[in-house]
């Protein structure tokens, strides 16, 4: 639930009570309404389940004295149900309000209340506003602070030999970066924002309301502390524009399918001189019709026929970017792996992982009259020989 949500609900008027009723008078009411409306006591009844839950979180709110406190102060600062168009004087553009990065358009609470959405009780939803419980939380006092910009992520596909080897790939990103023209102040080129007289260039004004002050975002400066008379024409003065960029992205070899590389400082910049944010680039790495991925090693089934691995045979075995020679010794079981050193992926600790040949008997479908004959005939000379031996006993043989 966002916390405009919170803010267009009237759990007074949900619980049929005024809004200086006492702890006793809400727990009275919700529960009457709770037991009317109650799932067991109406079994399928959609009316009455909306109603109970309503109700619910009604009582959530106003019978935790804490919570009841946030929500009325909430409800007369910005009036029950006031922000139900965005438009207002917080609205509009990247005022110093947009999430991280201000790629929205209209104003979002979610921002102001420190960008945690559904993050449950009231308490976190209006920290940011009421005094900042949340480290590091975009709070209404920090808006004209510098921050930090956002961390970016984009995709990137490249091939299998790619992965292994490492490769250079030119990456097309579309973010807002740093209006070239004013150079981020977002004035026109050739003035200069001045201090905002109403808020003293803080950003935020402090309003009294019966025993409690306020502080909120100054409305003549939108929390910038500062105005701009003469707005930049390419930026319209939020100092940020849209930037297609080509980055040439270095990929380390021996990257994995889904891994995400880091790029510090190339996501989006900061704001009033603070830090960019990082770009992180999710590779994806297609599969190779031929080799697979061990970790730091790269597999390749072989297929041999039986005299091959029954004499021995020194065969020709594919590698990345080249070849290699493998001597199998006479006697070998299908399904072995040998292992060639060095013929891998390249590893970040420096040198290269193993190519993992293990070898597969293929079996022909059809033998023509010879072959057949001769393999019988092999067949009786090895009759002595019984390769389930061990199963015998199981068997009971
Ligand atoms: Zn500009
Ligand atoms: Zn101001």
């Amino acid at each position: 639930m966002s916390a405009r949500e919170w803010l267009d609900k009237d759990f007074y008027a949900e619980l049929g009570v005024s809004s200086d009723a006492s702890t006793e008078e809400i727990k009275k009411a919700y529960r009457k309404l709770a037991r009317e409306n109650h799932p067991d006591a109406n079994p399928g009844n959609a009316t009455a389940e909306a109603k109970f839950k309503a109700v619910s979180e009604a009582y959530g709110v106003l019978s935790d004295p804490e919570k009841r406190k946030q929500y009325d102060e909430a409800r007369r600062l910005f009036g029950s149900g006031g922000f139900s168009g965005a438009g207002g004087r917080f609205g509009g553009g990247h005022g110093g309000f947009g999430g991280p990065g201000g790629a929205g358009g209209g104003f979002d609470l979610g921002d102001l209340f420190g960008g945690q959405q559904g993050a449950g009780g009231l308490g976190d939803l209006f920290g940011g506003l009421f005094g900042n419980r949340r480290p590091g939380g975009a709070g209404a006092s920090t808006v004209n602070r510098p921050r930090r910009g956002a961390d970016v992520e984009t995709e990137v596909r490249i091939d299998f030999h790619e992965a292994v080897r490492g490769a250079t790939v030119p990456l097309r990103l579309s973010s807002p970066a740093t209006c070239q023209t004013c150079r981020g102040s977002g004035a026109k080129p050739g003035t200069r924002p001045r201090s905002c007289s109403t808020c003293g260039g803080v950003g935020l004004v402090t309003r009294n309301q019966g025993a409690f002050a306020f502080s909120e975002p100054c409305p003549d400066c939108r929390g910038r502390g500062q105005i701009i008379d003469s707005p930049c024409g390419d930026c319209a003065g939020e100092g940020i524009s849209t930037r297609t960029r080509t980055l040439t992205v270095r990929i380390p070899p021996g990257v994995d399918d889904g891994q995400r590389i880091r790029l510090a400082g190339q996501g989006e910049p900061g704001r009033q001189g603070a830090a960019a944010g990082d770009l992180y680039v999710v590779v994806h790495v297609s599969g190779h019709k031929v080799f697979g991925r061990s970790g730091d090693d790269l597999t390749i089934t072989v297929p041999v026929t039986f005299p091959e691995l029954a004499l021995g045979t020194t065969l020709t075995v594919p590698t990345l970017d080249g070849k290699v020679s493998l001597k199998v010794p006479a006697g070998t079981s299908s399904g072995r792996t040998f292992r060639v050193r060095g013929k891998g992926v390249g590893k970040k600790s420096g040198g290269n992982g193993d190519l993992l040949v293990t070898l597969q008997v293929a079996v022909p479908s059809k033998l023509d009259e010879e072959a057949t004959e001769k393999l019988q005939e092999y067949a009786e000379a090895t009759a002595d020989h019984d390769p389930r031996s061990e199963l015998n006993e199981l068997l009971g043989r």
